[in-house]
């Protein structure tokens, strides 16, 4: 119980998470204690590992059982749900970035979301996390999971699951998950289809693995898209039109690491033009908000929520710095 607390807070206390060692090595969860204090060397003089300090330091001796793959999946915040659609919920916008991590593009995403505060979820194509080629893939998966982003499953390889056999199930959805859930050090409760596309056999591998499958309402259609100032608008307005919902984007394309800066101060625009004119904002909150027990919301962790109302309670201020124009401007806008 206390390894599963401490891992929630984890990964929910994005900017403490990479002070306090993730999963403290077994015996001592005590929270406020100083670093390590079993360890009276701080670095071992042959540093037999070639793994960066910061990677080592926050995946110490894990408490999962890497040969027991339910144990991997076994995430009580987000796992285990009904399938999302995005249509779950209205007045919020979740968004999700498929097939990365790609060093070139996905860093610029991260960028984005840190400066507008805005939370999401990774879908991770895990074969660029494998090997020796995946080395700066994972140190860009290891920044999202610092940041306190939601990270899920999207395959190993990106095939279309719509026939998919047992035997490509298991090489492609539980290989996937060990891969991931071993290199982040946290079970992993999310699973995207790629294409969105999965059969009966596909459906219930992940429940019998308890990973909720995660859909979307918003289709950007990022990956075919040619004009970044096309886009930009596009997906803010289907965002306004839908009032929220889980937008499907994707961090290894290069057109929208270019974009979606311009998306998230759309989307803050929009927020403040609704402020100025009493109306509820359409809030960026972590998919957690889209989850559902049989058709019940689940219940939302405390710190997801805190961060919800943090961005609402920011955001006066952050309107007030935007440089609009003057608020009877806006106002008259407005109608
Ligand atoms: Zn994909």
């Amino acid at each position: 119980m206390s390894h599963r607390l401490g891992w929630m807070l984890v990964v929910a206390l994005a900017t403490t998470a990479r002070a306090a060692p993730s999963l403290p090595p077994a015996p001592p969860p005590a929270p406020g204690a100083p670093v390590r204090p079993t360890a009276p060397d701080p670095l071992p003089p042959e540093a037999p590992d070639a793994r960066p300090r910061v990677a080592a330091a926050a995946a110490p001796a894990t408490a999962l059982d890497v040969k027991n793959l339910h144990t991997l999946t076994d995430d009580p915040t987000v796992g285990k749900a009904d399938r999302v659609d995005g249509d779950e919920r209205g007045g919020v916008v979740a968004f999700t970035f498929d097939d990365g991590p790609n060093p070139e593009t996905t860093p610029a995403v991260i960028d984005a979301l840190q400066k507008y505060n805005v939370p999401a979820t990774f879908f991770i194509v895990t074969q660029r996390i494998a090997g020796k080629h995946g080395e700066k893939s994972r140190e860009i998966l290891q920044r999202e999971l610092d940041a306190g982003f939601l990270v899920g499953s999207h395959s190993v390889t990106h095939p279309n699951l719509k026939r998919a056999s047992a035997d490509q199930l298991n090489r492609e959805v539980d290989a996937s998950i060990r891969t991931l859930a071993i290199q982040a050090n946290r079970p992993i409760g999310l699973f995207r289809p790629p294409y969105g596309a999965i059969n009966l056999a596909g459906r219930l591998r992940l429940k019998k693995l308890g990973l909720t499958e995660v859909q979307w309402s918003v289709d950007t259609l990022d990956w075919r898209a040619h004009n970044a100032d096309r886009l930009r608008k596009k997906v803010i307005s289907m965002i306004k039109k839908d009032g929220g919902g889980v937008v499907l984007m994707h961090d290894v394309k290069p057109i929208t690491a270019q974009v979606i800066a311009g998306v998230l101060d759309d989307l803050e625009a929009e927020n403040c033009a609704r402020l100025a004119g009493n109306r509820e904002p359409i809030l960026p909150v972590s998919l957690h908000y889209f989850l559902r027990d049989g058709k019940a919301p689940r219940e939302l962790p405390a710190a997801v929520k805190q961060r919800t109302e943090a961005y609402r309670a920011a955001l006066p201020e952050r309107c007030a710095k935007r440089s609009a124009p003057p608020e009877p401007a806006v106002q008259h806008a407005a109608k």
